[in-house]
């Protein structure tokens, strides 16, 4: 079964406690005006990769980590691959996993009878990006999305209890330059103009 993804990127130290291994998943169609990843939308483009492939690749990882978390894009549309990778990772792993969906809860159970998600995910923020009600200030991108820990399968709404970085940029081993977290988009435009001014040209990843 394969998996369309945009990237994979580690360590991050946002967008869920502790250090952490990110997936970008590729393809979303709610369309959320002002969505600050509108390069992920596109179903056509990405990597197609095997979910046992994706699954090798971290668990063979030198380093430690926390947990992995997994935005996009909408992870959601490609449910049967996210189940069986997420069913690995807690059943092979100590990681736990915090996911990113712009569908809210109650959508999900309607879309989703199965339930699965709820087995396998330990911390989960739903809903549509609303531009007029952007947060800055920790892991959502609008106000108006939960944060819910799930327990024993039940969804529990609650405040994150771990200190974020609002966004972070890293240097990955082949030299992209990428972005974690939820910036301003003016933080993103400021930071690429600081770097052509030290004849620095890169494209954000
Ligand atoms: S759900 Fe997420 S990726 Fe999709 S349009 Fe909304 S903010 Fe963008």
């Amino acid at each position: 079964m394969n998996w369309r993804l945009s990237k994979i990127q580690y360590p991050i130290y946002n967008l869920g406690p502790g250090k952490r291994i990110g997936i970008w998943v590729q393809g979303c169609n709610l369309a959320c005006e002002g969505c600050i990843n509108q390069m992920l939308w596109s179903k056509r483009k990405g990597k197609y990769l095997p979910v046992y492939e994706v699954f090798n690749i971290i668990k063979n990882l030198e380093e430690d980590y926390d947990g992995i978390t997994i935005s996009g894009g909408e992870p959601f549309q490609q449910y049967e691959q996210l189940i069986a990778f997420i069913y690995l990772i807690k059943t092979q792993t100590k990681l736990n996993i915090q996911c990113y969906t712009g569908y809210e809860l109650n959508e999900l159970s309607t879309l989703y009878q199965d339930g699965l998600y709820l087995k396998f995910i330990d911390y989960l923020v739903d809903g549509r990006y609303v531009q007029s009600q952007h947060e800055n200030e920790n892991i959502k991108g609008s106000k108006n999305q939960n944060y819910y820990q799930i327990i024993n399968g039940e969804a529990i709404k609650c405040d994150s209890d771990f200190k974020s970085k609002k966004w972070s940029v890293n240097v990955s081993l082949e030299g992209d330059i990428y972005m974690a977290g939820i910036p301003k988009k003016s933080d993103i435009k400021n930071l690429i103009s600081d770097l052509q001014r030290k004849g620095i040209h890169k494209i954000f990843k």
